[in-house]
């Protein structure tokens, strides 16, 4: 796989999509400024050897065009920060004063071009958007992993615009690297850890890591679904009552295929809603009518964390409670231990999704996971076995 290591950029213009997604706070800071570092790499690759890096992405989902609260200006003081480097801005990403604008860049320069979502072409994966944008350089490079499960104008059809100049970021080929270490040739036992809010979301990705994995834990909200299918009384905990029988096929399934399913054994219930809610534990069999399971218990906990510290290879996505509220992070919290810990004796373990990622950086693991994915859907995706437009178009 070809990336921008392989190239020296001097004097081009080299268009790169990042990933600048970032969260801000209602003064229009950035509040969680890891994309914009996971992105340093290939940037200062290109500026310090002299390229001219013309920086490309979406923030938020703006709904009609031009939007003053995600404008990319509002990241532009950070970035310059992290890259201890100059970052100019431009209030477009195509037409004249785009053009004009790089036209002006000299070798070395950083300029950040205005969110492409202001144009509705960008997610419609338009053509002749993606031409103009293409027209902007000499050079495409996709290092946007959170967006690369996405056919959009500027992760996927801009490629078709540059066939001998395209290459993988520094940070795309990182991640894909990483997941192919886990998928291929993993070694064994390779354990998966699912959670998160619901089934729905994450029904392919259950059925095919049945193909790879030797054990495969649920936990979260999805896990009373599972709970209810099997007979359960699951109170008002988060439940779909149209996943019930798909609930009991995959449990079928993964007998078949000879898959340890790992469902929790107990939980934590509050009678409301809220971190101060009352709490009663109990067998995730039997919930009280009235109350809501809110994280697994600890004989889920030990059971959990016994078969992760035997693993070899670990993958997670999704938290195992609601781990957002103080009084229902323990789950999250141990299993994350239990992965550190496992980590530490030699298993390469892979983190993914937003909220795991941000739960890891909330207990301050992230430096003893051996890799934190900065995608979420895209990470999914990959381990459904399906192909991302964005890789593809590097590829071909
Ligand atoms: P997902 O985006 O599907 O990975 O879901 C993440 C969300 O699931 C987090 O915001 C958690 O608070 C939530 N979650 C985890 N466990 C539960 C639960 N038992 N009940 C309701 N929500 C949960």
């Amino acid at each position: 796989m070809k990336n921008i290591n392989d190239i020296c950029t001097r004097g081009k213009k080299v268009i790169i999509r990042v990933d600048f997604n970032v969260p801000l706070d209602k003064n229009f800071n950035v509040t969680d400024n890891s994309r914009l570092i996971a992105a340093l790499p290939t940037i200062n690759k290109v500026a310090k050897e002299g390229g001219k890096a013309i920086l490309i992405s979406h923030l938020g989902r703006p709904k009609n065009g031009f939007d003053d609260k995600l404008s990319l200006q509002h990241i532009v003081n950070s970035l310059s920060i992290l890259l201890k480097n100059k970052v100019s801005f431009c209030r477009d990403c195509i037409g004249d004063t785009t053009s004009k604008d790089v036209d002006n860049m000299k070798n070395g320069d950083i300029l950040v071009l205005e969110n492409l979502r202001f144009y509705k072409e960008e997610t419609q994966g338009d053509l002749v958007f993606a031409k103009k944008l293409s027209d902007l350089a000499d050079i495409y490079v996709n290092d946007a992993f959170g967006t690369a499960h996405r056919s959009h104008a500027s992760t996927a059809i801009i490629a078709n615009f540059f066939p001998k100049n395209k290459y993988f970021g520094l940070l795309l080929y990182k991640e894909l690297e990483n997941l192919k270490r886990a998928l291929e040739n993993p070694k064994k036992p390779f354990t998966a850890i699912i959670g998160g809010a619901k089934v729905s979301g994450k029904i392919d990705v259950i059925q095919s890591l049945f193909n790879k994995v030797d054990n495969l834990i649920i936990g979260g909200g999805m896990a009373y679904t599972f709970a209810k299918a099997v007979g359960g009384s699951i109170g008002k905990s988060l439940v779909e009552d149209d996943k019930l029988d798909l609930a009991r096929k995959l449990i079928a399934e993964s007998k078949e295929k000879g898959v340890n399913l790992i469902l929790p054994i107990d939980s934590v219930n509050a009678n409301r809603f809220n971190n101060d809610a009352k709490i009663i534990k109990s067998n995730i069999s039997n919930i009280n009518q009235e109350y809501i399971g809110m994280d697994i218990g600890t004989k889920s906990i030990e059971k959990f964390s016994e078969i992760i510290l035997k693993s070899k290879t670990i993958v997670w996505n999704g938290p195992m409670g609601v781990f957002e509220m103080q009084n229902f992070q323990a789950g999250t919290k141990l299993v994350g231990e239990a992965i550190c810990r496992a980590t530490k004796n030699g298993a390469f373990s892979l983190v993914g999704g937003g909220d795991s990622v941000s739960a890891v950086n909330q207990f301050k693991f992230s430096k003893e996971i051996t890799y934190l994915s900065t995608g979420g859907g895209a990470m999914l995706e990959f381990l459904e076995g399906k192909k991302l437009p964005g890789v593809e178009a590097i590829l071909d």
